[in-house]
């Protein structure tokens, strides 16, 4: 048993604004009162539910790869030492399993959503997540560019297609279903892509890019999944692309939906000597829409690594920077693109998006539909969220730094002018009780009763400045993991899981198209439950 007393509560989930208020837990959970136990005085700190991370690559075949493809990058990065709780790893731009969960609860954040599966390979993505310590997980599918599904929406059997995506999310053991470039890796087979969203995808007559976003949509919808489709536009990084963004919201109509990473969509000009800002009207268009949540995807100046599934782009990054390239293919439904990416503050386009994320943040009016991202590690690390919460939080800094940009860069931006300060309210609501509730995690996010017992304290005013960034204490699951930055305690962490309905007949349907379209068996493609050693398996209702 844990008491929290003289802490400053940001709990905004239940009105709470900076409120001195005792925080009691017990058994792990938030709770009314305890009687005896540890206390903690909190005098002078402000108390925040632990932070969730909606959208974020830290496990899977991807990672690895990313990390084996910088491997200067890995030898320079933080080293976390073995001690008789800890285990080796390495920080950097993709951290090591053990290093993702010290840094990321290190950092105040609790929960992380790995936003990029492929089926087949989720077990080893479950194995992953294991590894990760301390921080709990949910997972996104990737299912936008499916053969089977895509089949069925050009034979217009919905129904059916509804009962196939309810079976791959439980053969995945996933939390949600992710869309990529609908259309365009299923094309990037051939080379191609798919830019317009009501034109046939390559190798089909009816299925478009908005015909799969709309029938996912619907699908996630009639599955009754706690999180919305998760979708990554068409066009990703390409000038111009505000256009698809606003009519992919107008596909979206009707529908709940969560727009990832909208930095990387909110582009325009013909070109890239033309790339400029087009965040007003991309938010202007958001705004209008209740139906949408989305994240920020900000981009921070320095190292980065692009990982995406979206394998056209990252070939056409690959072409356009001339760096290091690699690309997985998952059995031609879907894959990954990797390139090491530096962006700087000369570079025009990279100073465009630096601006575009933070204007996003800025011109967005519900904090409780945008929330705090780097599209860890595309836009950055996620161990820099700090860095854009000052952003955020003080306009004058904001400004100075927009200063220092090239004048050309600043005539394509409208960051200047933007005076939005965000509140601690804001910062909480951003960074972790907006997520948890488009994630529809309704034990994460917030410190009433019952809650899970994530809370994050931070000291008021730091003696080095800014805010968040080495927490005084962490609190998981009721144990505190971390005091002044230090992990002092590991816990496991759980994996949530989905179980949608879905009609048993479905499996015959499925088995004969799997020796012809896949080199694994059908037997052998479900990942277990017992894969997952600390799963939950959370309702659709
Ligand atoms: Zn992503």
């Amino acid at each position: 048993m844990l008491r929290i007393t003289g802490g400053t509560v940001y709990d905004p989930a239940n009105g709470l604004n900076g409120v001195v208020q005792d925080i009691c837990i017990a058994d792990g959970r938030i709770v009314a009162h305890v009687d005896e136990g540890h206390t903690i005085d909190a005098s002078g700190m402000i108390v925040f539910p632990g932070g969730v991370d909606v959208h974020t690559h830290v496990a899977g075949g991807a990672l690895n790869f990313a990390r084996g493809l910088v491997p200067e990058n890995q030898r320079a990065a933080r080293k976390f030492l073995h001690t008789s709780d800890r285990r080796a790893g390495l920080g950097g731009m993709t951290p090591t399993t053990f290093a993702t969960g010290y840094l990321y609860a290190g950092m105040g954040w609790t929960t992380v959503n790995e936003a990029a599966v492929p089926i087949l390979s989720a077990r080893h993505t479950h194995e992953e997540l294991h590894d990760i310590p301390l921080v709990d997980k949910t997972t996104l599918v990737l299912m936008a560019n499916n053969e089977i599904v895509m089949d069925l929406i050009e034979a217009g059997e919905t129904e059916r297609a509804k009962h196939v995506v309810a079976w791959l999310i439980w053969a995945a053991k996933a939390y949600g279903v992710k869309a990529v470039n609908p259309g365009g890796v299923a094309a990037w087979k051939w080379g191609k892509n798919a830019h317009a969203l009501h034109e046939p995808v390559e190798g089909y007559t009816k299925v478009t890019p908005a015909s799969i976003i709309s029938g996912l949509a619907q699908i996630v919808d009639d599955l009754k999944l706690p999180h919305p489709v998760h979708l990554h536009c068409n066009n990703l990084g390409i000038p111009g692309n505000a256009a698809t963004t606003i009519e992919t919201m107008n596909v979206l109509e009707g529908h709940r939906a969560h727009l990832a990473h909208l930095q990387f969509h909110a582009y325009g000009g013909d070109d890239w000597s033309t790339m400029r800002s087009e965040a007003t009207r991309v938010a202007e268009a958001f705004n209008a829409r209740s139906n949408l949540t989305t994240d920020a995807g900000a981009v921070l100046f320095g190292d980065a690594v692009t990982i995406t599934a979206d394998g056209p782009w990252q070939h056409l990054l690959y072409q356009l920077t001339g760096r290091k390239w690699g690309n997985l293919d998952v059995e031609n439904e879907t894959g990954c693109g990797i390139v090491p990416y530096v962006y700087k503050d000369r570079n025009l386009v990279n100073a465009v998006q630096w601006a575009v994320g933070l204007e996003l943040l800025l011109l967005i009016d519900d904090p409780w539909r945008i929330f705090l991202t780097t599209d860890h590690p595309n836009g950055a690390c996620f161990w820099r969220y700090p860095e854009i919460i000052q952003l955020l939080m003080d306009a004058e800094y904001r400004k100075e730094q927009v200063r220092k940009l090239p004048e050309k860069a600043q005539q394509r931006i409208v960051l200047a002018d933007l005076d939005r300060q965000y509140s601690l309210s804001d910062i909480a609501i951003i960074s972790s009780a907006g997520p948890a509730r488009a994630l529809g995690l309704s034990q994460k996010g917030h410190l009433g009763v019952g809650a899970d017992a994530d809370v994050t304290i931070y000291h008021e005013k730091p003696d080095d400045g800014r805010l968040f960034t080495y927490p005084r204490y962490v609190i998981k699951g009721g144990v505190i993991v971390v005091e002044d930055g230090d992990v002092r305690a590991v816990t496991d962490g759980r994996e949530f899981v989905v179980h949608p309905e879905c009609d048993d007949q479905i499996r015959e349907y499925l088995r004969p198209l799997f020796p012809k379209i896949y080199t694994i068996s059908f037997e052998n493609y479900p990942v277990d439950i017992e894969r997952l050693r600390h799963a939950e398996v959370r309702p659709c209702t």
